[in-house]
Formats: C-alpha cells, structure tokens, sequence
C-alpha cells in the first residue's frame, strides 16, 4: 500500500520539486507514495481568495485564518483520517531521526505549510495539529521544511534505498554520528586513506569505524550521548 501524502500549501507548484527526481521521485512515479497537494485559496470564500488577515492585538504581518485552514483541512484529511496531521512550524518539536521513521511506518501524513506570520492558535487546537520543526532558523514558508520532512520519510520507504543496510548504519540510528569515509584513489593530495580501511581484516574495520564515530560525537555533538541505548522508535 502506497504511503498518502497531502500537502496543504499557498504554493503547489512547489511540490513534489525535488522530490520528483532521483531516488523520491522514482518512488513516486511507482506508486511507492502518492502526493496530493491542495491548494488552501480554494476553500477561500470572498471574490479575492483571502486566506489570511492582521494580527489580533496589532504588529506587523499576517496571519492565516482558523476558520479557512479548518475547512481545508476538514475537505482533505476528515475525522477518522489515519494519518498525522502535521504543521510546519519552527514552534514545534524538533525532527529528529526516530520521528522520521515512526511517521514513516505509518500510513501517510497531512501536511500543513504555513506562511506570513504563522496560522492562528486555534486551528493548532481544534484539529490537533502536531507543531514540526525542521531547525531553529525561520524559513519564509513552510513548504521547505514540508520537503525536508518527506524526503526524510520516502527514503526509509520499502524498496526506495538500493542498500536496505545503509538506513540503519546512519548519522543519529543509534545516538552516533556516522565515521569518516574514503574511496579511490588511495594519494589525494598527500593524503592517504588510514591503513587499516585496505587491510581486509573485518574486525579491525568495524572497530576503528565504531571508535570513529564515538570520537566524533563526543567532539561534536555531546548532546546526541544522551540518546544512547534507547531503542531507535522514540
Ligand atoms: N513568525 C513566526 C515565523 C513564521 S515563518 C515565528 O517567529 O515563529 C512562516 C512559516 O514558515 C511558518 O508558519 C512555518 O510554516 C514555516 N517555517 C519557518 N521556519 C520553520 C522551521 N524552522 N521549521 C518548520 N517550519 C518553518
């Protein structure tokens, strides 16, 4: 069964975008995911297609209105729609690689892409909407972030990575941050690729590439040690 997505966008045209080329855009084009974007305007109801409006309280910008967002959301994932309703937000939790992949075993997601200043609070609520962060940085929209999200999920599909193995050997799987890597030529501008990478020796390798990768974390991202020996879904 094909994983569901739809997006909810000021912005179609922005999808699938990247995601309709290489490895995310084969699967598309097998059915291994389906994306529907609507276009929140339509369901719009003055002669301009507002969807948005000023600030309660005053200041700068716009908001997006409740009522409209509801009505879109209602027309494109109604009570008893399965999948996650998401908002992309840089108010909400995190991403991390452990929500990628509980999203991805599930049957789809709604994504809803804010732009302006932001949606108003109330829609959040009323339809429970799950507040997604891709980083703390502010996009201009979040249809970026939208396309972040997806192609983190449509690689851990079935049958959409070559190597099955490679997505569980990754950056974050089990708290680490992948080891170094090299291939031909063996001389790059003086530099070798560390011996014990050539020697055969299985052992040695998975080793050093584990002791890489703790070094590397513990330089880096200190913060990720914390996360060691939970079990990869939360
Ligand atoms: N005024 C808001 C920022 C609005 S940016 C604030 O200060 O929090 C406009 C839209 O871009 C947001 O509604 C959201 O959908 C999207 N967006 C911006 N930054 C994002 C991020 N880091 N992660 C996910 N979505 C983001």
């Amino acid at each position: 069964m094909s994983f569901r997505v739809s997006v909810l966008t000021l912005y179609p045209e922005m999808f699938p975008g990247a995601l309709g080329l290489s490895l995310a855009g084969r699967a598309l084009a097998d059915d291994t995911w389906s994306l529907e974007t609507v276009q929140i305007r339509d369901y719009a109801t003055d002669r301009h297609r507002t969807v948005d409006d000023t600030p309660a309280g005053g200041g700068a910008g716009m908001v997006m209105r409740a009522d409209i967002l509801a009505k879109a959301i209602d027309g494109t994932a109604p009570e008893g729609d399965p999948r996650p309703r998401l908002l992309m937000s840089p108010r909400g939790r995190p991403l991390t690689q452990a929500r990628v992949r509980e999203l991805a075993a599930g049957p789809g997601v709604t994504i809803l892409c804010g732009r302006f200043e932001g949606v108003d609070q109330r829609v959040i609520e009323a339809r429970a909407l799950e507040e997604v962060s891709i980083g703390d940085y502010i996009l201009s929209g979040g249809e970026p972030a939208a396309l972040v999200l997806l192609d983190a999920i449509v690689r851990l599909l079935p049958g959409v990575m070559g190597n099955e193995a490679s997505g569980t050997q990754e950056s974050f799987e089990d708290g680490l941050l992948e080891h170094p890597h090299y291939t031909r030529p063996q001389e790059f501008e003086g530099r070798t690729i560390p011996d014990v990478l050539t020697s055969g020796n299985h052992a040695r390798i998975a080793a050093w590439r584990r002791a890489e990768a703790e070094r590397l974390t513990a330089e880096r991202r200190p913060d990720l040690t914390a996360l060691r020996g939970q079990p990869v879904t939360k």
